[in-house]
């Protein structure tokens, strides 16, 4: 069901937020939340998750467990959620036993990259070229038509580069349907953008149908997980930066977004620009927003959900948002015992969040920095050379 005004409630601080998921976006807006007054109560199957130990109550259970999400309906005044793979099941007991103003439809449609793909085209923005594939003649008829390289990618499951595999010739069109489960899973191939950079806009729209966008990300990933995101007035053209956000308005309106929708976005050198991705929550590149902007995009989307106004995002200072991976944690712990400013541009703030993760895990997100700089070049040479995040250096896609 789409949520109108004549639904939507206003949830005033004081309020219990039930948050599905405590992981580390959970674990953000709870810290927003609270400095607001709001209590906050979060279901997770780790004891002591990040988004739990900063709230209230957790109600430490499986996901799926529909018992579990009976109790943090009780519990909640309003329910958000934090990743987008949501059970329906538990989605239909929480929408009819508490007031989810997210709703569960959006959640249906980015949980799957075909629907995702048709409901952007719907809105009348681009996405890169793309094909369902369900056989291996299907692929093969996609790669004759758009060349190679082509991406094939699982419809459903994947997340920070998995489940995909770039076809660099037409030969490798078996190696990859197999490599994907040999269509027992749903595929889609996609032509190959050699894009000038990766983009990302995170919009917020409140129930009664206003939308913020905050200031474009520049993004770069390395080995499929994002690395740095950059947020700076002049870093891309006022043009471009406006056709982004108004890519991201049209979806969230046409979605009927309650809340956040972050748009990934490939920019192409001749300005064409297509969405990539949609995530129906706060995402790791509006991370930045936390210490560079005048709001934050988890602040945002609690005033979203519960109904209160929704300030313009305005960017107050350049800045680099770099993610602490397991393998970054120690050098990034010596570095700040050994004096913490070393070898940093003059003027530059750098604020640490980290997510109080038990175990660091290479490859897991353990924290991020917001480097706070008038200098952004000078910023990522610091984080190309400090030590800490080495092996991130050279392998830039
Ligand atoms: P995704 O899971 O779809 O967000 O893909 C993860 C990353 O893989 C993206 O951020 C891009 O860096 C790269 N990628 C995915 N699809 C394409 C494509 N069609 N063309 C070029 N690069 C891609």
């Amino acid at each position: 069901m789409r949520m109108d005004k004549t639904m939507a409630k206003r949830i005033l601080p004081g309020g219990v937020i039930g948050v599905l998921g405590g992981g580390q976006l959970g674990r953000m807006l709870a810290l927003a939340g609270r400095a607001m007054g709001y209590r906050f109560v979060t279901l997770d199957p780790t004891p002591d998750s990040p988004c739990g130990q900063v709230s209230d109550t957790q109600i430490t259970a499986h996901y799926g467990d529909e018992q579990a999400a009976r109790e943090l309906a009780k519990l909640a005044d309003v329910i958000t959620y934090e990743f987008e793979n949501v059970n329906a099941g538990v989605a239909a007991v929480l929408e009819r036993e508490s007031y989810v103003p997210q709703g569960s439809e959006l959640l249906r449609t980015t949980q799957h990259r075909l629907r995702e793909k048709r409901a952007v085209e719907a809105a009348g923005v681009p996405v890169a070229p793309y094909r369902e594939t369900r056989t291996i003649t299907e692929l093969r008829e996609a790669l004759a038509e758009f060349g190679v390289p082509c991406v094939l990618k699982t419809a459903t499951g994947g997340y920070d580069g998995k489940g995909q595999f770039v076809i660099r010739g037409k030969d490798q069109a078996a190696e990859a349907f197999t490599a994907l489960g040999s269509g027992e899973v749903e595929l889609i191939v996609e032509q190959f953008i050699d894009f000038e950079r990766e983009l990302s806009v995170v919009a917020a729209r409140s129930p009664g149908g206003e939308i913020r966008t905050f200031p474009p990300a520049v993004n770069v990933h390395v080995n499929g997980i994002l690395h740095t995101s950059t947020a700076a007035p002049d870093h891309i053209p006022d043009e471009i930066a406006g056709r982004a956000r108004e890519m991201a308005s049209r979806i969230a309106e046409h979605l009927g977004v309650v809340g956040l929708i972050a748009v990934e976005m490939f920019l192409k050198r001749d300005g064409t620009l297509y969405v990539n991705e949609l995530a129906p929550r706060p995402h790791n590149s509006g991370h930045y927003t936390m210490d560079a902007c005048n709001i934050s995009q988890f602040e945002q989307h609690l005033r979203a959900v519960c109904g209160l106004p929704m300030p313009e995002p305005k960017l107050l200072t350049p800045v680099v948002m770099v993610n602490v991976l397991g393998q970054h944690m120690e050098p990034l712990l010596r570095w700040i015992e050994e004096d913490g400013e070393r070898g940093l541009p003059d003027g530059t703030n750098v604020k640490l969040h980290l997510y109080g993760k038990a175990e660091s895990k290479k490859d897991r997100k353990m924290g991020h920095v917001n480097i706070l700089t008038d200098d952004i070049e000078k910023a990522h040479e610091w984080i190309a050379s400090s030590g800490i995040w080495m092996e991130s250096g050279g392998n830039r896609k």
